[in-house]
């Protein structure tokens, strides 16, 4: 079966074509600009990468044009669109509503406008990219795959926040927790490495965006993000936890709107805001490098949140088996690793510093003596998406 898989952001659109089950990867692309003026395309195909720029008034003037990249010419990969048997959506809020993949319905299209009000940014985009396959593949089916829906399983204990009840139930506010494909996938695959799925894991996804989950024998216990991605670790742009009094006192003084503290708060701050260098941490790695005061603190600021999280989540499941490691940084960062790693100690962890320069690879770097595992294993949310859209659809 070919399933095409699809994140459609609100100016941008990831694609990736793979024949299931064996998860072999066809195409891929990210077209960005959407809707602005000078569209970009990079596809990847038969080995070679094509970029080009066309102006796209929609997402389904890009769709149509991916579709043409993949069957027509030197990029295609297959004849022609009725090849593709399936296509997979990534939708990033499913509220309560959504505790795992379906297959879209005009009931599940309801489902998740009723959730827009959740993730105002995110739901309509993914939506577009919905809408416009229902209109250009009519008979083809549709799944989406929720970034909550793994979260799912967290308690009311660990889902509520402590403010008036009536938020919950007047507007649902509670933490939802994000990047669950991600979380799925590498807890998923530590059990498949290690054959036990009675593991209590806390998985480290630290990418641009970043999460930690605690899951303790395939459920999620608890998750960094809550009502929304700002939550949590210290991120590229996004402050992470911070004390919620600051937003008013700073809104006062320097007169700032709410829309403006949010913008602030998710854009300008983070590894940005601390370092005032970049929100990429490579560029903060070589910053330290420099002995750069901002830089280094801001690193610093960033690994203690993620060890905080990784001490809390212990606590929190009566200890822990596994820690994973995964996304950008800490896929392909040996100095990030091994700046958390040196930190918990306390758990008797070791790192094997003579395996521990890398990128991308799936491998255990903790010593043999170390009586909780550490791994890194590298993140494939669009394997999910095929995986359950196959899995739904076959
Ligand atoms: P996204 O959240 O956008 O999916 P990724 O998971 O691809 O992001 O992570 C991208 C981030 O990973 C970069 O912004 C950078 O901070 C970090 N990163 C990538 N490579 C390295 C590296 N070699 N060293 C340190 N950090 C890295």
């Amino acid at each position: 079966m070919k399933v095409l898989v699809l994140n459609s952001g609100s100016s941008s659109l990831k694609y990736q074509l793979l024949t299931m089950p064996e998860a072999a990867v066809l195409a891929d692309g990210l077209v960005d600009r959407i809707g602005i003026e000078g569209g970009n395309f990079s596809h990847k195909a038969n080995g070679e990468k094509t970029k080009f720029k066309k102006e796209l008034a929609d997402h389904k003037e890009a769709l149509n044009t991916v579709l043409e990249l993949l069957t027509t010419g030197e990029t295609a990969v297959v004849s022609n669109i009725e090849e593709i048997d399936a296509i997979g959506h990534r939708v990033v809020h499913g509220g309560e509503k959504f505790t795992s993949s379906v297959i879209v319905t005009p009931e599940v299209i309801k489902g998740i406008e009723e959730c827009t009000e959740l993730a105002p940014l995110h739901n309509p985009a993914n939506m577009q990219g919905i809408l416009a396959m229902q209109e250009i593949m009519p008979t083809k089916p549709q799944v989406v795959v929720f970034d909550t829906a793994f979260h799912q399983t967290m308690k009311p204990e660990n889902f509520l926040y402590a403010v008036p009840y009536s938020w919950y139930e007047k507007y649902g506010v509670r933490r939802y927790g994000f990047h669950g494909t991600s979380h799925k996938f590498v807890s998923e695959r530590a059990a498949e490495l290690l054959e036990n799925k009675e593991l209590r894991i806390i998985n480290c996804h630290v990418g641009n965006g970043a999460s930690v989950a605690a899951i303790n024998a395939g459920q999620v216990v608890e998750t960094s993000m809550g009502f929304t991605p700002l939550e949590g670790l210290v991120m590229g742009t996004r402050a992470g936890d911070m004390d919620p009094a600051i937003v008013s006192f700073v809104q006062k003084k320097e007169n700032l709107s709410a829309d403006d503290m949010d913008t602030i708060l998710n854009k300008k701050s983070g590894v940005l805001g601390l370092s005032e260098i970049s929100s990429d941490m490579r560029d903060i790695e070589e910053g330290m490098e420099k002995w750069d005061e901002k830089a280094t603190n801001a690193m610093n600021v960033y690994i203690n949140r993620i060890v905080k999280y990784i001490g809390s989540y212990t606590a929190l499941m009566g200890g822990v088996d596994v820690i994973t490691l995964t996304a950008g940084a800490l896929e392909n960062s040996g100095v990030m690793r091994k700046l958390i790693l040196d930190k918990l100690g306390f758990l008797g962890i070791e790192l094997n510093e003579s395996v521990n320069d890398f990128r991308g690879e799936e491998r255990v770097i903790s010593t043999e003596n170390s009586p909780v595992k550490v791994m890194v294993i590298p993140t494939n949310e669009e394997f999910v998406i095929a995986n359950d859209t196959f899995n739904l659809v076959k």
